[in-house]
């Protein structure tokens, strides 16, 4: 093949892939080719080269997507998150859960209970982030601003179709249910939520309430009832009943570094936090 032959194609091959929407196969293309030359590989490992190179751009566009899309909160993983501050959790169902396949092929519920602090939407957050790296689609919302959007669909007629595109999410992360106000809880956008993926679509919700409390997030108690009862039907159920990890942290500060931490009552806590505060 005579070098000016070669150029042709080349160039024939870069409008063409062009035209097909091949970027990923652009770039990569002359240098596979060249190797494929120089080594002088059989046609069909040099195609299988470039499906390969494709295949594996494709789906790490995908997932780069998924990553914008899913509006989790940054700096938020498993590797940044002290499983030994939440001794009553085992990490080994934690990691499982990150893993995903199982309860998310089933539309199973993975419920956080815990006080403020203790490590509920950082632990929610690097699960959804294992799980869109693993290629799920997931969404983090702010429980109120998801059900906002929902009355505003409701008001338009839209609610079933809003609900409806949730749909493509393997998993809907509901960030502090228990704070919805008394005015959202009054229509039941939440409930339709629920209802609707009931069975079919995951939820991991955090709350700080236990469900004794949940009666202000729907408009009356059967509603109530009729939502917990979807919720924890096919559900792992987290307690993080812990200190609070900020409190914990200011604590240590104010302590030291190289002293030993030793544990502190409720109320040493509180008066830790305080004199932080009005030291700062
Ligand atoms: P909650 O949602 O339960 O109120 P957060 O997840 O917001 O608590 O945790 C409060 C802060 O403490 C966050 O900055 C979080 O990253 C951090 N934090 C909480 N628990 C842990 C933990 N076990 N390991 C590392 N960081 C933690
Ligand atoms: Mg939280």
């Amino acid at each position: 093949m005579t070098s000016g032959a070669t150029s042709i194609d080349a160039a024939r091959v870069e409008l063409l892939l062009n035209e097909l929407r091949l970027p990923g196969v652009k770039a990569i293309w002359p240098k596979l080719a060249a190797q494929s030359d120089k080594e002088g590989w059989p046609a069909a490992r040099f195609l299988a080269a470039l499906a390969e190179h494709e295949a594996a751009d494709r789906t790490r566009r995908r997932i780069e997507r998924h990553m914008v899309e899913a509006r989790l909160p940054a700096g938020k993983t498993l590797a940044t998150f002290e499983f030994e501050s939440v001794p009553m959790l085992s990490k080994a169902q934690a990691m499982a859960l990150a893993a995903g396949d199982v309860w998310l092929k089933t539309g199973a519920n993975l419920l956080l209970f815990g006080p403020p602090g203790g490590g509920k939407t950082h632990l929610g957050a690097a699960i959804g982030l294992a799980l869109v790296e693993d290629g799920w689609r997931v969404l983090f919302a702010r429980t109120t601003d998801l059900v906002q959007r929902l009355q505003v669909a409701r008001r338009e007629l839209a609610l079933e179709s809003a609900i409806a595109k949730l749909d493509r999410y393997d998993l809907l992360i509901l960030d502090d249910i228990t704070y919805v106000s008394k005015d959202q809880a009054e229509t039941s956008v939440l409930f339709e939520l629920i209802a609707s993926r009931y069975e079919r679509r995951s939820l991991l919700i955090t709350a700080n309430q236990p469900f004794g409390e949940w009666g202000r997030i729907f408009p009356d108690q059967a509603m109530t009832l009729a939502a917990i009862d979807r919720l924890v039907h096919h559900a792992t159920i987290l307690e993080m009943n812990v200190e609070s990890y900020r409190r914990k942290v200011a604590l240590d500060r104010r302590r030291g570094p190289g002293r030993p931490p030793v544990h502190a009552t409720p109320n040493e806590l509180e008066k830790a936090v305080t004199d932080a505060g009005n030291a700062a």
